[in-house]
């Protein structure tokens, strides 16, 4: 019987582990192994994927892939419910925080020189609280999220007090065997920058499957110590780990924490810089049992060992990570260690008489060694709680949030109560607050200028330049803010993992897995981190098709444009123009996925595979801090990028060749250069070439477009363009080139000629679009 068939509320023992590969290796190190107990939790809204529990945590699996495994189902009474070692509390004090370390014996040793700088690796599965520790380690405003993947590039930074150290945050990986391109790059770090110290963050609450790494770093041979984060969740309901217990068995110090609640974490970096300094390896590197199975991948590891001691040292690779990942199949490690063919024989002997011994294949053999040793570590040290309190919230709110026939309801309701709030709420008061201010401040100035008799130049520079330009684009920030600040609820609360869950299987109509949704959402905000954070994509097929998506999502950098033109024209439908555009273009980018999917990406998705985190409440500092600094960045760009654009708008339409200040803007330098591609947008009804010069500047950053027509028109946009002109300039915007910054992303990502293809793309679908628009309102009598 297959996974695929067992209902829901059904639960059943692995048998056997199809598939192959890394997919199948990433099965296995996500714990499904044969003998491990699993519980269909649900099927998603549309029938796909499932929804199933195993080791505790929730996982998300396709039918297809449900096919592959073997399972054989169990009756209830037959359930090994994870209770374990209730008597654990009474053997050992409740260790609680803040106790001192005890494991090991200070100040002795191998210390490193005077002035070395500490170097550490902060490595962890994902969503185990990285990112939070690495906030209170060194004080910094990274962004935190609750959904796997959020950290996509390694960032540095120093530990608070400690001048000599340096820090850096790294993915989220679940073992050292990659299974996509950020996943590469915490191993590469480890592997070959050799950090000082590896600080291993382990979530408290979901002990097995995290320490399913941590196994693997110990075989690092670099000194480590685990950090054992949630623990306040832990304890709340009612669990508790038996902290030199653990010690003992893992060879390392552990320090519980919380890293949401800055508990705990003085302590754990005196542990850190204690290891670092004085260079304490783990005590233990073996955890496999001879007398497990009688023993077969006990002696397989050690021949093994044995066999490539020397070409290990070679290569510069700690020799029992080596040989756990040969024995796996490794291709990256086996051509790195340079095996001769006699070599290569005997290991393969040796791993074929492991596989005829253990009865499991080798992959399987050492998942399950490895998950044999964690439970012997749980069993002794851990005690879970009954249930916890998150969980059965996360359920509760699940029934509705993915529910058969409430999800997609509630997503678009949330959707839509997102962007209402955003526009209606937040872009009228606030934003009209703010204009009033700015309108003020304008006309202030222009009166003490009039006043003081300052040069005409310069008058002018100041009022049609900088208060039109960048005056326009900073009434904007409320909406942005807010955009971001929904946008990190969403995503921190977890509910983006829901979405990726249920719309799986219509993105897959598309050519994508569910995860792609992720960056798309992002995509609202910024195009910039959207296309970043595809790298959790584990197919290169599916960044690509993603990366090419995400400029479609109208990014919040062209509000500004909408509500401008919105307010000008189409006063009071302004909501549904909104909506309007923002569907447009995800409409295109469906279109445009289709187009790709048979023509350049031919095949098939990835498989799903993924976590699916407990709803959390979104922490209040996380969500101030990524405020600050959207707000911080956008201000920045506008006194930066959009000032600057200002002025050379501003310069290049006062002044004519000769450099004299012209009367009439039509003999500008300005004019002349975009009377060039304005006879191209005249079918679109954008050849006023003010317009183009609008356009191209908003090449540099969105905003821009609608300080640029301010200072063209000189102020007077909303009675010099018709509506229908509005209309198709509307839609050009949405769908051209993505700013350079963007497109610099894209660049980073996919190379140059894909970048130069995408501005390319981009400005031909938007012209055909624009002139549909206009053809249509045209023939609609407006
Ligand atoms: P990363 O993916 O490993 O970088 O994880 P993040 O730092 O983004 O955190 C993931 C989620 O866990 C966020 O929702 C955090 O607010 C939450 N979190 C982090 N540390 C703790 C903790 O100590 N206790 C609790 N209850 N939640 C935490
Ligand atoms: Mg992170």
């Amino acid at each position: 019987m297959t996974l695929r068939e067992l209902a829901v509320g059904a639960s059943a023992v692995i048998e056997t582990v199809g598939g192959e590969g890394a997919l199948r290796q990433h099965f296995l190190d996500m714990g499904m192994i044969p003998g491990a107990e699993l519980t269909v939790v649900k099927l998603a809204p549309m029938g796909d994927p499932m929804e199933i529990e195993i080791h505790g945590y929730e996982l998300t699996l396709r039918l297809s892939e449900a096919e592959k495994i073997g399972i054989r189902p169990i009756r209830d009474e037959e359930h090994n419910h994870e209770n374990w070692a209730a008597d654990a509390v009474g053997r050992s004090a409740h260790p609680g925080l803040g106790e001192e370390g005890k494991f090991h014996a200070k100040g002795d040793g191998d210390p490193v020189p005077e002035g070395t700088i500490l170097t550490y690796a902060l490595v962890g599965n994902q969503n185990s609280g990285k990112t939070t520790l690495f906030n209170q380690l060194t004080g910094s405003n990274q962004h935190v999220g609750n959904f796997p993947g959020v950290t996509v590039d390694r960032k540095d930074g120093r530990i608070r007090g400690f001048a000599n150290t340096m820090v850096t945050d790294l993915p989220g990986i679940y073992s050292m065997s990659p299974y996509s391109s950020e996943e590469l790059v915490s191993r590469h770090f480890v592997l070959d920058e050799k950090p000082g110290a590896i600080i291993d963050i382990v979530d408290a609450t979901n002990i097995e499957r995290n320490l399913y790494l941590t196994m693997q770093l110990l075989e690092m041979d670099t000194p480590m110590v685990v950090a054992l984060n949630m623990m306040d969740e832990l304890r709340g309901n009612g669990g508790t780990v038996d902290i030199n217990g653990m010690e003992q068995m893992l060879g390392v110090p552990v320090v519980p924490i919380s890293a949401a609640k800055n508990e705990g974490v003085d302590e754990l970096v005196k542990h850190a810089i204690h290891i670092a300094k004085y260079r304490e390896r783990p005590l233990r590197q073996d955890f496999c049992d001879e007398n497990d199975h009688g023993g077969a991948v006990h002696r397989c590891i050690h021949a093994v060992v044995h066999l490539i001691e020397d070409h290990a040292k070679r290569a510069g690779l700690p020799v029992r990570f080596a040989a756990g990942k040969l024995i796996e199949g490794d291709e990256e490690i086996l051509s790195r260690l340079s095996l001769d063919e006699n070599e290569k024989e005997m290991l393969e002997h040796i791993v074929l008489q492991m596989e005829t011994e253990r009865g499991l294949d080798r992959s399987a053999a050492m998942a399950d060694m490895r998950f044999d040793f964690i439970e012997k570590v749980c069993s002794a040290t851990v005690v879970k709680p009954k249930e916890s309190k998150e969980r059965i919230r996360s359920e509760r709110i699940d029934r509705i949030l993915t529910g058969k026939y409430t999800a997609i309801p509630c997503f678009i309701g949330i959707m839509v109560l997102v962007f209402y709030l955003t526009f209606d709420v937040s872009g009228g008061w606030l934003q009209g607050l703010l204009e009033s201010g700015i309108d003020a401040l304008a006309a202030t100035a222009d009166r003490a200028m009039t006043a003081a008799g300052v040069n005409e130049a310069v008058h002018s520079l100041v009022t049609d330049g900088i208060f039109a330009g960048v005056g326009s684009v900073l009434s904007f920030l409320p909406i942005i803010v807010t955009m971001f600040f929904f946008l990190s609820m969403l995503e921190d609360s977890g509910y983006i993992a829901r979405v990726a869950f249920f719309m799986d299987k219509l993105l897959r109509r598309i050519g994508l897995s569910g995860r792609s949704i992720v960056p798309m959402l992002i995509g609202f905000g910024c195009t910039v981190p959207a296309v970043m954070s595809t790298r959790t994509l584990p197919s290169e097929r599916d960044r690509r098709m993603t990366i090419l998506l995400t400029p479609f999502m109208s990014c919040s950098a062209k509000l500004p444009i909408y509500a401008f033109f919105v307010n000008a024209f189409f006063p009071g439908r302004g909501g549904l123009i909104m909506s309007g555009l923002y569907v447009l273009g995800i409409v295109v980018g469906i279109l445009a996925a289709l187009v790709f999917r048979n023509t350049l990406f031919r095949g098939e998705a990835v498989p799903f595979v993924m976590e699916l985190p407990n709803y959390r409440m979104p922490g209040a500092i996380n969500v101030l801090r990524l405020l600050w600094e959207k707000a911080k960045d956008f201000l920045q760009r506008a006194f930066s990028v959009i000032f600057l654009a200002t002025i050379i708008v501003w310069f290049l339409q006062s002044f004519d060749f000769h450099f004299n200040m012209i009367t009439d803007s039509r003999d500008s330098i300005l004019a002349m250069a975009a009377g060039i591609i304005a006879p191209l947008m005249r079918p679109a009804g954008l050849g006023d070439w003010r317009i183009c010069v609008a356009l191209i500047s908003g090449f540099m950053a969105k905003e821009s477009v609608v300080s640029t027509l301010e200072i063209l028109f000189g102020g007077s946009v909303g009675t010099a363009l018709t509506t229908v002109t509005a209309a198709s300039l509307l839609v050009f915007s949405l769908l051209y080139t993505p700013c350079v910054a963007a497109v610099a992303s894209i660049r980073r990502e996919l190379g140059s000629r894909w970048a130069a293809g995408v501005v390319i793309w981009q400005c031909v679908i938007a012209w055909i679009f624009a002139v549909a628009t206009r053809l249509i309102c045209m023939a609609a009598g407006f």
